[in-house]
């Protein structure tokens, strides 16, 4: 399984930065977990493959760019694109984004082909298939109705905690899979901040390392993503100190494979 975080921004050489504003993992050129930074850092054959996003929940940085991705291919699209999200967060997504003022209800579009975005509703704890992969999706402890996903090919199994505080039924889940290559972490605020980080529903590098202490099993890979901008020396610094064999920051950009 090939896993990559799309970049939020570019140097004058075109390279990725490092800093993350945005959230969007592509795996196997094909799926998009969120969509933050989906229509913006997407290659053109990427582009012409990415046919399934799976949305966590509608915060901006992991829907921003969403509607961008359907209107850059609205009129050359032969099937719709689908929308993946538990019910509750498609109900948000056609009220507060594709509700006909901030942008079209794309759900109810068609282009000469027809329509051109629908949306798949998943439930909880029930793995659900999104093109070649089965994906489970966990609720988590965010301050706006989140999950995390568990995503498997039949041979690679990695998961993604999505934006959540500290949480048990993520970590419940993840102790009764039979394999997990690789878990893709939070860490968005340093641990001076550990308050601001508990009430917006964040994790900071002290905090997930009480979170990882939950599971039973040590994880051959841990990623951490998320990391505020504006704090990303501090929180790398912090991690590093955890002293967490196999954690290590994830590179936007990259291409990661298990
Ligand atoms: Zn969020
Ligand atoms: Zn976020």
């Amino acid at each position: 399984m090939k896993i990559q975080l799309l970049p939020s921004t570019f140097d004058a050489q075109g390279r990725a930065r490092s800093e993350q504003r945005l959230t969007c993992y592509v795996v196997d050129d094909r799926v998009a977990l969120d969509a933050g930074s989906l229509a913006l850092a997407l290659s053109d054959a990427q582009r012409e493959t990415v046919r399934d996003v799976v949305v966590t929940h509608p915060h901006a940085d992991h829907v921003a760019t969403l509607p961008i991705f359907i209107d850059d291919l609205f009129s050359r699209l032969t099937a719709p694109v689908r929308v993946h999200a538990t019910a509750e967060v498609v109900r948000l997504l056609r009220r507060d984004v594709f509700n006909g003022t901030v942008y079209p209800r794309f759900d109810e579009l068609h282009n000469g082909h027809g329509r051109v975005m629908e949306f798949a509703p998943f439930e909880p704890h029930r793995a659900f298939p999104v093109a070649h992969l089965s994906v489970t999706a966990v609720p988590v402890n965010h301050i706006v109705p989140t999950v995390g996903l568990v995503v498997a090919d039949g041979a690679a199994s990695v998961a993604f905690t999505s934006d959540t505080a500290a949480t048990d039924d993520f970590w419940r889940a993840l102790d009764t899979l039979p394999r997990l290559d690789a878990l893709f972490v939070e860490s968005s605020f340093p641990d001076a901040l550990g308050e601001l980080a508990r009430v917006s529903g964040h994790l900071t590098p002290a905090a997930l390392a009480r979170e990882l202490a939950k599971l039973s099993r040590t994880l051959p890979d841990v990623l951490a993503v998320h990391i505020k901008p504006s704090f990303r020396e501090t929180v790398v610094a912090e991690l590093a100190a955890l002293g967490i064999e196999n954690l290590r920051v994830m590179e936007p950009g990259r291409v990661y494979e298990w």
